[in-house]
């Protein structure tokens, strides 16, 4: 560049580049006056273009004329201010990407550009103008634009990108960033020239040097004029903005800081937000503007609300009013807000200003009470549908009573309001119940108690009631409130509950009393016994808790028998039967069982209540005929072997008194005659034991049993009176027909009635009674004889058991095989030292 220097003149190149600072600074500061003022803005930004486009021309000028002075005299005017239009033109292109609120980095680059390239246009019209021949070099032409174009995209980034600029340096960074500006252009012309060889046209005609000189200082004096014209108006409107903006910088921050700022086009559009308005929205700047209100709308206005808000503002009056806003996080704020729309000449608003400010906590409070009067307002109301209320004064007078009291009370309100709770009185409570309850509330805690009351007409009903007190600043209860509840109901339900609960105890007790009694869950575990339970099974109650039933089994039932038993009893249906068990110590017992399932709302059981009965002495009798079935094959064995043995007794017996006849030897006939009477005894065993072998269908007849039993009785008196027993005979009837064979009923008959006169050898009362229960005649055969001990009942008809020295055993058990052939029964109850009684069973023919 020193170089290129050499051929100056120095005093044009200080005041070009002098020029150049001040026309960069006045273009800088009229376009950041732009950016912060409201007015004059097309104002500065001509001034603005316009000073750049002479200061880059003005650089250029001189630039090419102080290299070659001489070829002044042909610079051609017309080509000159093409030149310089142009730079402005292109000055003014890169300038309007200035003049925004926000300047991302791709304005100032397109800024840039256009500023470079003015640089460029003037330089290479500016050549032509000087009717100069040139040739690049088109890497240094390349670099120098470069070179150009980087300065003023530094120069623009400081003072328009740089975060210092919003600081508030803009101060001392207007005057660097013009400097940097100028040292472009200038440093750009330089090299631009040294791009560009010039060659002398060699028709230039050779004009004089002072006239030149003058040339050249009119150029200068006039862009002098220009340029200070420029500054001085720049400075003036910076001075009349500076007052208005005070002022108005002064009302913003104001507002800024205290009201929520919002700028909109007459559209609605948002052109500004202040900080707050991005705070309490939570959109950010660059996401809010350019949009419209209604992303902030909340859905809670009507449409008519904000119908009326537009009407008014566009008439160019100011709304005020309450608007509900949603944030970007879709939380609600509330904001009083004030539209103020600005007019233009037309008197026609242009855009509005909307001040808000944030009345979230008040509309909260707000609603807060509203929301805790309606609760309070609810609970009133849902008191009063559910309660009885009154309210009384502190020496119990009644002043509010509510129409659930005056119902229930039959009392009107009139008749109420001023009596006190004693109007009430039922005369059920004592008068210590009372006196406890005003103990209590006037001590300031609440009382609760059901109470008996009785109405006007003279009923009596239940209220459960709540008595609280409310106290004054001394804490001493100044007024009552009763909550009262109507529980007669339940009072009633509840006696009728008692009532029915003693009964079901009545029951349970004499269940308890009569059966034995226990409960199993739906497994079949033993939840409860009862006494008898314990007794009978000789378990303790703790030993059989949560047992089941299989601890008394006795073995004696079939696995089937118990399947079918769950079986009933699980479906729900009772069961009945018999049921042998075996107690602690090992010892059987029979009992008659009920079970009973509970069920549960599903129709399943849920548990099983079993009821008992001890059967075993019925059992064993039962046993007793039983057993005659086991015989009856036994006997069938005998029987074949008696009927053979009865031929060689009938051959024996006819020898025998064939030897009786010859013989005179008295001791010989003696032993003949035991030899006979034996003969005859085994007779009479082996005719029983034909008896048993007979086969069971008999010849049943339809005949009246009572002569028969008469007729055995009367053949057996005489033996009776003999053994000092009174024998008597009564019947209900005088003809009981039954289905029998007579002749074995004779001996049955027989049998009892020798057994019971043999039962008593000093004597006694052997009576024999018939009654009829319903088809069926009792013989009863009762005696005061020695009686059978309990041990001795089993046996009872076991062939051969006697305890009679000239006994077979054999009477009982043939007696009771003809009974069971007649399918009749036989019970005995025996008393040791008391007598016997024989209770015979047959089915009879007459009612
Ligand atoms: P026997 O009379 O031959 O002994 P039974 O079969 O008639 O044979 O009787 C068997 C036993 O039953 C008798 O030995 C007696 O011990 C007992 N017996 C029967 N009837 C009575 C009674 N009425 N009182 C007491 N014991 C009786
Ligand atoms: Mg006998």
């Amino acid at each position: 560049m020193a170089d290129v220097l050499v051929h100056f003149h120095p005093y044009f190149i200080i005041i070009a580049i002098g020029l150049t600072i001040m026309a960069s600074y006045t273009t800088l500061d009229m376009l950041t006056l732009i950016r912060s003022s409201e007015k004059n803005k097309r104002l500065l930004f001509l001034g603005g273009t316009l000073s750049m486009g002479i200061g880059i021309w003005f650089m250029n000028f001189i630039g090419l004329i102080s290299s070659d002075i001489n070829r002044f005299a042909n610079y051609q005017i017309p080509l000159t201010i093409l030149s310089i239009s142009i730079g402005i033109a292109f000055a003014g292109i890169g300038f309007i990407f200035l003049t925004g609120k926000n300047i991302p980095f791709l304005y100032l680059f397109i800024s840039s550009l256009f500023l470079t390239l003015a640089v460029i246009a003037i330089h290479i019209i500016s050549v032509y103008a000087l009717n100069l021949t040139s040739h690049y070099n088109i890497p240094l032409f390349i670099f120098s634009s470069l070179l150009i174009f980087g300065s003023f995209l530094f120069s623009l980034w400081i003072l328009f990108s740089s975060k210092s600029y919003l600081l508030g340096n803009q101060g001392w960074l207007k005057p660097i960033s013009s400097f940097v500006m100028s040292g472009a252009i200038a440093e750009g012309q330089f090299l631009l020239q040294r791009s560009t060889t010039v060659m002398t046209n060699q028709q230039v005609l050779q004009a004089s040097n002072n006239e030149n000189m003058f040339v050249i200082y009119m150029v200068l004096f006039v862009s002098i004029l220009i340029i200070g014209g420029l500054i001085a108006s720049s400075a003036l409107i910076s001075k009349q903005l500076a007052v208005t903006d005070t002022n108005l910088r002064d009302i913003k921050a104001a507002l800024d800081a205290s009201a929520i700022v919002a700028i909109t086009d007459k559209h609605g559009i948002i052109l500004y937000v202040n900080d707050k308005f991005e705070e309490i929205s939570k959109y950010k700047n660059e996401e809010i503007i350019g949009k419209n209100h209604r992303i902030l709308n909340s859905g809670y206005h009507s449409k008519e609300f904000f119908q009326d808000l537009w009407e008014t503002i566009s008439r160019g009056q100011i709304w005020r009013g309450e608007i509900r806003n949603k944030a970007k996080d879709g939380s609600f704020y509330w904001v009083d807000t004030t539209i103020v729309p600005f007019l233009n000449q037309k008197g026609k608003p242009f855009q509005y200003i909307a001040i808000r400010s944030d009345i979230s906590q008040r509309k909260q409070a707000e609603q807060d009470l509203f929301d805790s009067i309606k609760e309070v307002r609810d609970i009133t109301f849902a008191l009063n549908q559910s309660s009885i209320v009154a309210i009384t004064d502190e020496k119990g007078r009644i002043e509010v009573a509510n129409d659930k009291f005056c119902e229930i009370s039959k009392y009107s309100r009139e008749e109420l309001i001023g009596q006190d709770h004693r109007i009430l009185n039922s005369g059920h409570h004592s008068k210590q119940f009372f006196k406890e309850m005003w103990k209590t509330i006037g001590e300031g805690m609440v009382w609760k108690g059901e109470i008996c009351n009785r109405a006007k007409d003279g009923t009596l009903y239940w209220v459960d009631t709540t008595i609280v007190p409310f106290l004054n600043e001394k804490g001493k209860p100044y007024q009552y409130v009763s909550i009262r509840t109507d529980i007669s109901d339940r009072k009633r339900a509840q006696e009728h509950l008692s009532e029915r609960i003693k009964e079901i105890t009545d029951i349970k007790f004499a269940l308890d009393q009569s059966s034995i009694v226990a409960f199993t869950d739906a497994k079949g575990n033993i939840t409860s016994v009862n006494d008898k339970f314990c007794e009978i099974s000789k378990y303790s109650r703790d030993e059989i808790i949560g047992q089941d039933h299989r601890i008394l089994n006795s073995g004696y039932h079939s696995k089937e028998f118990f399947k079918n038993l769950w079986k009933s009893i699980g479906e729900g249906i009772v069961w009945k039967g018999e049921i042998k068990n075996k107690a602690k110590d090992g010892t059987y017992y029979w009992v008659d069982t009920t079970i009973v399932p509970f069920l549960n709302e599903h129709g399943k059981p849920y548990q099983y209540l079993a009821i008992r009965n001890d059967i075993t002495e019925k059992k064993k009798t039962e046993e007793v005929l039983h057993r005659q079935d086991k015989l009856a094959a036994v006997g069938q064995l005998a029987a074949g072997v008696a009927h053979e043995i009865r031929n060689p007794l009938t051959s024996m017996k006819g020898y025998a008194e064939f030897l009786q006849l010859d013989e005179k030897d008295p001791e010989r006939l003696e032993f003949l005659n035991i030899i006979l009477d034996e003969i005859e005894r085994v007779n009479t065993i082996v005719e029983d034991f034909m008896v048993l072998a007979k086969p069971k269908a008999v010849e049943l007849e339809e005949k009246n049993i009572v002569p028969v039993i008469k007729n055995v009785v009367s053949l057996l008196e005489f033996e009776a009176r003999k053994k000092n027993v009174r024998l008597s005979f009564a019947c209900e009837e005088e003809i009981i027909q039954i289905e029998c064979d007579e002749n074995r009923l004779k001996q049955v008959f027989l049998n009892f009635i020798k057994n019971g006169i043999e039962a008593m050898p000093n004597g006694g009362d052997l009576y024999v009674e018939t009654t009829i229960h319903d088809h069926t005649v009792q013989i009863s055969i009762q005696d005061t004889g020695v009686g059978i001990p309990k041990e001795k009942l089993q046996k009872l008809g076991e062939p051969f058991y006697t305890t009679k020295k000239n006994g077979n055993g054999l009477g009982l058990m043939v007696s009771f095989k003809i009974i069971e052939s007649h399918n009749g029964k036989v019970f005995v109850e025996s008393e040791p030292n008391k007598g016997t009684t024989f209770n015979i069973l047959l089915p009879a023919k007459t009612a």
